[in-house]
This record gives structure tokens, C-alpha cells and sequence, in this order.
């Protein structure tokens, strides 16, 4: 199968793209970790990308459609879960005309539906171990010792990024962009919406049950 997966920031699509991808046996593409092996390996692509993710803004579009086009002509893309493509309406129209080339059409986009209200709760009130890294969550995943890592012991702090005003932005920038990108495929009668409202085993389960329908 060939899909897209859509959703905002924060709605654990990442996570559920690799475990669909390993079920589906297909290849996991993931721009943001393509545009980071580029950066490690300090090609042109590599530098001129960073100009724009260091900043926390997005690649244009020429240059993350021919990063794309180039990674979906390669034979293990004859199945793929792609994951953060594309983000834009520019991106939507891109993929279309470069998988048409290919003979490889697209089974569907799914949409990890999360409303913000929930995105924002998520967010805001997770707690980050600032030795090893370890996640928790005030309400959701709370340690047993206020502020300290059960696993480390070390302290636990709140990420700069996280705050209610913070969140609220991406998701702004989120909704602007991708309301055409959701269009695009509702129109060509390719959307299917998943409810990513639950734990994450659950939303896996959802999403598979869409995907045995196509
Ligand atoms: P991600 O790992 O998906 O959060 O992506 C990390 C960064 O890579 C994003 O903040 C963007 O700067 C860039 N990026 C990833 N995917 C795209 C895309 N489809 N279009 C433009 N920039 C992208």
C-alpha cells in the first residue's frame, strides 16, 4: 500500500507512521528525517535546509518536492507510509504528479484527527528529564516523586516550546497550511479521518481497521 499520513503536531503520528509501516512491510519516508541525514552528511541540500529548520520553518517546496521525487523512484518505495509530506497544497500536487509518473497512485491520506483542545493539554503539562531524556506527563504519566526521573532520579523540567501560547502557534501554522492539504484529498475522495483521541495502542488499532478496508 502507498498512504499519506496526516495530523498536527503532537498527535503521535510519527510514532503510529513506523509501526504502520513495519506492518504494512512498507517503506517509513519521513521528510524531516531525510532533511536531517542530509544535514549530518553537510551536502548543499544538507546546508541550505538547515537555513530554514534551525529557524523552525519550512523547506520550500522545489527543494523538499525534488528530495522527494528523487526518494519515491527508489525500489523500496513501491509500498510507503509517508510521514510530515506533504505539508503543503504545492506538496499535495507534487506528489500526485511524480507517483502518477511512477505508476505507483496513492491507496489514501489518513488524518490522526486530534482536536486542539487536547493537542494543547498534551503538550502543556509534559515534563522532560533533563539527564536522560525520559518523558512524563503531569496528568497522564506523572513520576512517583513530584519533579524527579523514576529512572534516573534526575530533575525534571518543562520544555522552553511548550507553553500554552507556544502550542497554540504551531497549531495555528498547522491549520493554515494543511486545511488545503486535507481538501485536496477529501475532494479526490482519498481522506479517511481516524479518531487520535485515546491511547496510542488504541489509535494503531483504529487506523489499521481503516487501512483493511481500502
Ligand atoms: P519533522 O521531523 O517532520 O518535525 O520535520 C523537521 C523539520 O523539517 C520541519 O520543522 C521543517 O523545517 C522540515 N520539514 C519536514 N518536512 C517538511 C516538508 N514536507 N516541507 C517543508 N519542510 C519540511
Amino acid at each position: 500500500m502507498r498512504i499519506v499520513l496526516l495530523g498536527p503536531p503532537g498527535s503521535g503520528k510519527g510514532t503510529q507512521a513506523v509501526k504502520i509501516a513495519a506492518k504494512l512491510g512498507a517503506a517509513h519516508i519521513a521528510t524531516g528525517d531525510l532533511f536531517r541525514a542530509e544535514i549530518a552528511d553537510e551536502t548543499e541540500l544538507g546546508l541550505l535546509a538547515n537555513e530554514y529548520i534551525a529557524h523552525g520553518n519550512l523547506v520550500p517546496d522545489e527543494v523538499t518536492n525534488a528530495l522527494m521525487r528523487e526518494r519515491l523512484a527508489r525500489p523500496d518505495a513501491e509500498k510507503f507510509v509517508l510521514d510530515g509530506y506533504p505539508r503543503t497544497i504545492d506538496q499535495a500536487g507534487a506528489l500526485e504528479t511524480a507517483l502518477e509518473g511512477l505508476g505507483r497512485p496513492l491507496d489514501g491520506a489518513f488524518l490522526i484527527d486530534v482536536p486542539d483542545s487536547d493537542i494543547v493539554e498534551r503538550a502543556v503539562g509534559r515534563l522532560l528529564c533533563n539527564s536522560c531524556g525520559a518523558i512524563y506527563h503531569l496528568r497522564f504519566k506523572p513520576p512517583q516523586v513530584a519533579g524527579i526521573c523514576d529512572v534516573c532520579r534526575g530533575i525534571l523540567s518543562v520544555r522552553e516550546d511548550d507553553t500554552p501560547s507556544t502550542v497554540r502557534h504551531r497549531l495555528t501554522v498547522y491549520h493554515r497550511i494543511t486545511a488545503p492539504v486535507l481538501k485536496f484529498y477529501e475532494e479526490r475522495g482519498k481522506l479517511t479521518r481516524v479518531d487520535g483521541v485515546g491511547a496510542p495502542q488504541e489509535i494503531l488499532e483504529r487506523l489499521l481497521a481503516e487501512l483493511k478496508r481500502e
